[in-house]
């Protein structure tokens, strides 16, 4: 069993709060460098390889700005994360713009980035051609409906909103070449933190399949095809993590077999990871506030669900540790609790942890991928800042707290005096 690190002590962690109170994420700068590099070491047996970033899973301009350095593009699905890559510098055909349900605006938008465009509907077409225009790259994703089995949070492809199906996405490649598109690729996301490389690997099979049968029909030749996300991480210390040189020799062997004889080589391989690029290497840092001794034994944080919602919107496992007792045995058994008035508001259910005391750090593991970005303000909550550890040890903030007046932003107060009722 590999044990959950976090990379300060106790006595760091002491120094710390004095300037920067918690809750607070804090993100490893030198450990996010090190996995991205790893993986472009595996899937550098590609003739070419290019990691879309998926800015949902953690938005943030400054970590952008890390990941962009180490070679990576982003994945956007919105304007507003449209503009957070163009903060960071990454710009151009580095952006892929997977939406769904796009207004016309993001569409013009992605435009004046020279962004990669990638349709979710046939119906886009027309919709593009007349708000934004027609680009000459685009890129389309195919939802395989029946043709691939389910994944455990994401649901069965069937039942997913996304995407074209068979038929249309091998109709969609002539409409375009007929409006004067000359690039072609092709996408899916089918999975969501899924840590079995087979499936991954089927999931390449099965576009590199679609991409030959799209060059038979069609006569488009493909210049690269997506993987897209999901890649799993190993959550509960259990868990094996996923292995980027056997994922890539595993998905290399399929490409040898369909898309080299198809004659489709070369063909880039793209993905659009989140989780797997930053969630390991992030933690949420809380205070045990109370602890509680009813029906069952709690301990109250100073975070909530709104910092972290994870456990509370899917049952999400996140790991753990008190901060110096990480050798102590677990012989409690808590609900470690925020304070929203919802029962859900629980990072932890029945969890064996030693004894905590008020004033104990909790760190929670793994937090880096789809945390502080899926916060909210509900129960009025203001949600927490992100640290970040730089390689020289040093700590640099790289977004502050809520404030209350962050909260009210949003509000004309000054109207409410004249406001009768
Ligand atoms: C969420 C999402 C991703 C990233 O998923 P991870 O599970 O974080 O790897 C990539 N592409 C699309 C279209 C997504 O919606």
């Amino acid at each position: 069993m590999k044990a959950k690190t976090f990379p300060l002590s106790k006595a760091e962690l002491d120094e710390l709060v004095r300037s920067y109170p918690t809750p607070f994420y804090l993100y490893d700068e030198g450990a996010l460098r090190e996995n991205a590099r790893a993986i472009l070491r595996a899937f550098s047996i590609f003739p070419s390889f290019k990691e879309h970033f998926a800015v949902k899973a953690l938005p943030n301009p400054f970590m952008l700005k890390i990941l962009a350095a180490e070679g990576f593009g982003a994945d956007c699905s919105s304007y507003p994360e449209l503009i957070l890559a163009d903060m960071a510098g990454i710009t151009g055909e580095d952006i892929m713009f997977t939406s769904n349900e796009t207004p016309a605006q993001e569409y013009r938008a992605a435009r004046d980035l020279g962004a990669i465009i990638n349709l979710d509907d046939i119906t886009h077409i027309d919709f593009l051609e007349k708000t934004a225009g027609i680009p000459p790259l685009i890129s389309c994703r195919y939802n395989p409906g029946l043709l691939k089995g389910g994944n455990g949070i994401i649901g069965k492809p069937e039942e997913a909103k996304y995407g074209f199906t068979r038929d249309q996405i091998l109709r969609a490649y002539g409409l375009l070449r007929e409006k004067g598109v000359k690039r072609f690729a092709l996408h899916t996301m089918v999975a969501s933190n899924e840590l079995n490389l087979d499936y991954h690997i089927e999931t390449a099979r099965l576009l590199f399949e679609l991409a030959v049968e799209i060059k038979e029909k069609t006569a488009v030749r493909l210049e690269f095809v997506n993987l897209g996300g999901g890649v799993g991480i190993p959550y509960r210390p259990g868990d094996q993590g996923v292995d980027y040189g056997r994922l890539a020799a595993g998905i290399q062997a399929v490409y040898e077999r369909i898309v080299v004889p198809g004659g489709l080589h070369p063909l880039g391989i793209h993905t659009e990871w989140g989780r797997v690029i930053t969630g390991p290497y992030g933690w949420l840092v809380t205070r045990a506030i109370h602890t509680k001794s009813i029906y069952r034994e709690y301990v109250g944080l100073d975070a909530s669900m709104a910092d972290l919602m994870r456990p509370g919107l899917y049952g999400a496992y996140h790991h753990i540790t008190v901060a110096g007792k990480e050798d102590e045995a677990a012989t409690e058994t808590y609900d470690v609790v925020g304070s929203l008035c919802e029962n859900n508001d629980k990072f932890a259910v029945q969890r064996q942890l030693p004894k905590i005391k008020p004033g104990d750090y909790l760190i929670i593991h793994d937090a880096g991928a789809h945390g502080r970005a899926m916060g909210f303000n509900y129960n009025g909550k203001l949600r927490c800042g992100e640290l970040l550890l730089r390689p020289d040890k040093s700590i640099r903030m790289i977004r502050r707290s809520e404030t209350v007046d962050d909260y009210f932003a949003t509000l004309d107060l000054s109207a409410l005096g004249d406001f009768f009722v």
